[in-house]
């Protein structure tokens, strides 16, 4: 058993201060002085527990692509950032996920190697729509499509008309869709090279009008959509209206389009490139704006990186997007919202509502939950942790957080100590989607 005492306890509300017992798996107690035969006691005074992160949105890249990212490195690192659970999208593996033999394969690999509990996504690209029942039957937590091109040709976007068989599909298997929410119509090709144009070839107009289409479907097919990485307050009113108008539609955002800005973007270069890109200045004060009022679900990393040698050179249209920084990101926006006296809600946005949202029974902190959590200190903060990603460089090098991960603890286990990773191999459970008992 291990007892920790006097720790600030996340809830929705604020938080409470609480011991909290945890036997084998499991929370065994919350409550002012809980007693019992204890293993090991911690005194977390001044301490803020969270329930453990789950991060519904990575690219670890494997099986295909292990020297991108990998199972092991990916989840060591979003481990020693305060993550206990993660939901990985069906690129940019080799294959990707469209059959139900790919997702089976890619279980086995994160079984063996990964140290967090994890879920998967398939993915809904034009001619495998038919393999959704089967993808949904070996227990994929929902469906990514992207609506403009992926970058990865085997993995291509999907029309209105795939999206709809798609989206129906996934409706009938129970699970949800997410989307890569951009229209390539309004998507330029730019009239320079630089990190600027790139920056102006992706206007909110083009995230706006893809999240207008994929509500619309999801109305029609009554399907469960989340559209992925909203980086602008024009998207979640999209999302809101239709959300208002029946459609069951809920807004991820990720902790970089709060914590950096496109003047910033432009100054740190590739590591800064993503889809869709980082906002003007005025966007993000307006989203930080939007989180608080409460129009954002759900926050997850999109921590996809790639080899340093796809991230060089001086034509930032063929420089590989995606951010590195699952290790980083819940940390440094968590420091933040502690500023602005948010903190609490993080074990909402980082845990509870993803967890909710795609049916896995984690992020919660209650007797009988599995016991992940993930503690952290305010005040005192250190310098950022030494990346653990298979490639050190990363967004976060550009951010100094004001808080620190001091313990994470995923179904009893310690995997950060005093501040220490120390998660060896494996040793994650597959959490199946809600549509695997259909
Ligand atoms: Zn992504």
């Amino acid at each position: 058993m291990i007892l920790l005492r006097n720790a600030e306890l996340a809830t929705s509300e604020g938080f409470v201060r609480s011991d909290l017992a945890i036997a084998g798996e499991k929370i065994s107690g919350i409550g002012e002085t809980l007693r019992g035969e204890t293993g090991e006691e911690l005194d977390l005074d001044g301490c803020h527990v969270f329930p453990g992160f789950v991060d519904a949105h990575v690219h670890f890249n494997e099986p295909g692509r292990a020297h991108w990212e990998g199972l092991l490195t990916g989840s060591r690192a979003l481990a020693a950032g305060g993550g206990t659970a993660f939901a990985d999208m069906p690129l940019n593996s080799d294959p990707p996920v469209l059959t139900a033999a790919a997702l089976e394969d890619k279980r086995r690999l994160a079984e063996k190697k990964s140290v967090l509990d994890f879920a998967l996504w398939g993915g809904l690209c034009p001619g495998w729509t038919d393999r959704i029942p089967e993808m949904a039957e070996a227990g994929a937590v929902g469906f990514k499509a992207f609506l403009c091109p992926s970058g990865i040709e085997e993995f291509p976007a999907a029309d209105a008309v795939t999206l709809r068989e798609g989206m129906l599909r996934a409706r009938v298997a129970g699970v949800p869709v997410a989307v890569h929410a951009e229209d390539p119509a309004l998507v330029t090709c730019g009239h320079g090279r630089s990190m600027a144009d790139f920056l102006s070839s992706r206007p909110k107009k083009a995230e706006v009008s893809a999240i207008r289409m994929a509500c619309e479907v999801a109305g029609e097919t009554g399907a469960t959509l989340q559209i992925v990485h909203v980086s602008c307050s024009e998207g979640l009113e999209e999302i809101i209206r239709a959300r208002r108008a029946g459609v069951d539609v809920t807004a991820e955002t990720c902790p970089h389009y709060l914590l950096f800005d496109a003047e910033q973007a432009a100054a740190i270069g590739a590591r800064a490139k993503c889809a869709p890109p980082l906002r003007p200045r005025d966007d993000v004060r307006q989203l930080w704006k939007d989180l608080l009022a409460g129009k954002i679900d759900t926050i997850g990393s999109d921590h996809s990186p790639a080899p340093p040698e796809l991230k060089t050179g001086d034509d930032f249209f063929a420089i590989w997007g995606g951010i590195s920084g699952c290790q980083h990101a819940f940390v440094s926006l968590l420091g933040e919202l502690y500023r602005a006296g948010a903190a609490h809600r993080a074990a909402d946005w980082f845990s509870a509502a993803p967890a909710r949202r795609f049916g896995l029974k984690k992020g919660r902190l209650d007797t009988g939950c599995d016991a992940d959590l993930t503690v952290v200190q305010f005040s005192a903060p250190g310098d950022p942790a030494p990346p653990l990603y298979r490639h050190p460089g990363h967004l976060y090098e550009f951010f100094k957080p004001s808080c620190r991960v001091l313990f994470v603890i995923r179904r009893g286990e310690f995997l950060v100590r005093g501040g220490v990773p120390v998660a060896g191999v494996g040793k994650g459970r597959f959490l199946a989607g809600k549509g695997v008992h259909l």
